[in-house]
Order: C-alpha cells, then structure tokens, then sequence
C-alpha cells in the first residue's frame, strides 16, 4: 500500500499518519520523496489496514494499493536506481561491471591464470564455480570447499572479488565468510529455504533467473531476499527455455528495459549460459549494454576444448579483452562507461 501525501504536509501531520499506521500492526514504513511526490511505501502484511481511516487523516492526498506482488523490490518504493558497492567495485551505476571467468574451479593454475587474464582485460569480478549444479549426477560437480579455496588464491592474487554459486542453505554461512558476491543459480531461483537464508546475511546476491521463470517470479524471488532483510541483490537474465532448439536458450533481451521499469535493483546478462555458443558471446553482449543491462557475467576460459564444463559457450582471454574494446563505443553511446 502506498500514502500519497500532501506536497505541504507539515512534520506533526507526518508523525501522526506514521503513529497511525505503525498502531495499525507490524508493517515497515519507507518514506519516498520524488520530484513531484513525496509518499509513504507500507511493507508487510497491510490486510488489517483501513484504508479509509488513512485516507481521512490530515496531510494525507490519497492511498493506494501496489498493483505488482513485489514491494521491497518496486521501483514505486525506491525511484533511483540502486547501486551495490561490492569492495569498491559498484554495480549498478554508470560504470558497467564486468564478471568474468571460468564455468567451473579446476586447478589452482587454470584459475590464477584466467583471473590474471581478465583483470588486464578489464574484468571487476572473477566468477567460478566450485559447487555445480550439473543435469547429470555423472558431470564434473565442481571442486566443492577445495574450489573455494583456489578462489580465494586467485582473489588474493588479483585483488578481484569473487562471485560463485551456492546450492545448499547449509553452505550459507561458510560462503558469507569466503565468497564476496553470492550467485544463486537459474535451478534454485525458487529455492525459498535457500533465498530466506541469503536473506538473513549482508552479503551481494546475483540471482539468475529459472529457466522457465516470469519476470514478475523473478522479483519474487528477489523479494523473498529483501523481505528478510537483505536488500544488495543484482538480478541477471540469463536466457530462457523456449522451443528454440540453436541456441541453448533464448536470452531475453526484453527483460533488462522491463525489469528496469519495475524495478530499482541492478540487473545483468550472462551471454555464455543464454547462447551455449562462445560466437555468440559477442554480439550478444553488445544487446545486453546497448538495452541498458548493467554489466555482463561471462564465461572466459584459457583453454575451451579442455573445459571441464561449458567450453563451447567459453571465449578466450583474448576474445574476451577485444570484446571489452569493441564494447566502449557502445557504453558511451548509452551513456555509460567500461
Ligand atoms: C553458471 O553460472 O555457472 C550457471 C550454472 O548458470 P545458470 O544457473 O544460469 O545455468
Ligand atoms: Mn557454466
């Protein structure tokens, strides 16, 4: 529910509509003053709320419901963009952040090696996966604790933060010790248990969205995150299922300008995971910022063919540090910068 109050409201008026509503039950007040509005964003459960006895108290214009299903995460309760401050390393403002790395950890070689690589290609953030969430119980499932470790070495050696997956809520507290950006993945968009627990930490959450998941399910999801307490997530369109069989899903590129209407929260593309196809990368990448996506999550591997995971959506170091010139022109002309 939203109060829409009065342009001169005076500060006694204002504490006794806040008095009211906080009397009326459990329900978080956030004050929003826009240019041409100033209101009151009511979250939780508003079901007891009478709606007229607001709507008569002094100072107050009008009272209305928010249509979307989302609070937390509307663009209504918080009209500028928000930005994530992750070790001095920002995403969601004007420099566009760049997440590079392997699909999975393999060595402590492999992973220094590519960190290397991508901080001189201009990357801010290193990926790699130590916990996989693989279709076969058979497929390489990651380096598990070992993989965070190496992480940690390749942070140490490049200063760059690191971001990779976590499955189980039971790894929760060991990844808001050692990982500096928490990825939930497209298969546990909808793991509530696992989102309730990030939600209790203060640790940046980059949630990609479910492989057949609305956008509306993935500000839901967001929400469930934020309404425990948690409000640094960053959202990411990694393509979805679509009866396309080329490419390994169909990326939405629709999804950035939507999710920028109805939401304040940073959102990036992942091209590699989108497209299965490391030609693609590219082009695709080139969409993502020129419809206003914040950054990217790319898959950059020093060695593709011998990939223990996802080598045919991987491109090179050196791809990846001619990508990321080709992409200045673009970021200028959209008023950003790399
Ligand atoms: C990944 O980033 O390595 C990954 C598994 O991505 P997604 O969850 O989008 O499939
Ligand atoms: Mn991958």
């Amino acid at each position: 529910m939203v109060v829409v109050l009065q342009n001169n409201l005076s500060e006694k008026e204002l504490e006794n509509i806040k008095k009211k509503i906080r009397k009326l039950g459990n329900i978080e007040i956030r004050e929003v003053k826009g240019d041409k509005y100033r209101i009151l964003g009511l979250i939780g459960d508003t079901s007891s709320l009478d709606q007229k006895e607001i709507t008569c108290m002094s100072g107050v214009e009008k009272v209305m419901h928010v249509q979307e299903p989302f609070k937390k995460a509307n663009r209504i309760l918080n009209p500028q963009n928000s930005v994530i401050d992750i070790l001095g390393n920002k995403i969601g403002g004007k420099k566009l952040s760049i997440i590079a790395g392997p699909c999975s950890v393999e060595s402590e070689e492999q992973i220094v090696e590519i960190a290397k690589n991508v901080k001189s290609g201009g990357a801010s953030f290193l990926r790699g996966g130590a916990y996989k969430p693989r279709t076969s119980p058979y497929s390489f499932q990651g380096l598990k604790s070992e993989g965070l470790e190496l992480l940690k070495i390749a942070r140490k050696e490049t200063k760059l933060p690191i971001v990779t997956e976590i499955m189980s809520p039971k790894l929760v507290e060991k990844f808001q010790e050692d990982v500096d950006v928490i990825q939930v993945g497209a298969r546990n968009m909808q793991n509530f248990d696992l989102l309730k627990e990030l939600g209790k930490t203060n640790k940046p959450i980059l949630l990609k969205r479910g492989l057949s998941a609305t956008i509306e399910e993935l500000l839901m999801s967001a929400e469930y995150i934020m309404s425990e307490g948690n409000e640094n997530v960053i959202l990411c369109e990694r393509g979805i299922r679509t009866f396309e069989k080329y490419t390994r899903n169909t990326l939405d590129l629709s999804a950035i300008p939507a999710i920028k209407k109805l939401s304040h929260l940073p959102v990036i593309v992942d091209p590699s995971h989108a497209a299965g196809l490391w030609w693609m990368v590219e082009p695709l990448t080139k969409a993502a910022i020129a419809v206003g996506a914040d950054g990217i999550i790319v898959e950059v591997h020093n060695d593709p063919e011998n990939a223990k995971c996802d080598g045919a959506q991987s491109i090179t170091p050196k791809r990846f540090n001619k990508l990321m010139n080709d992409l200045k022109d673009i970021a200028t002309a959209v008023g950003r910068e790399i």
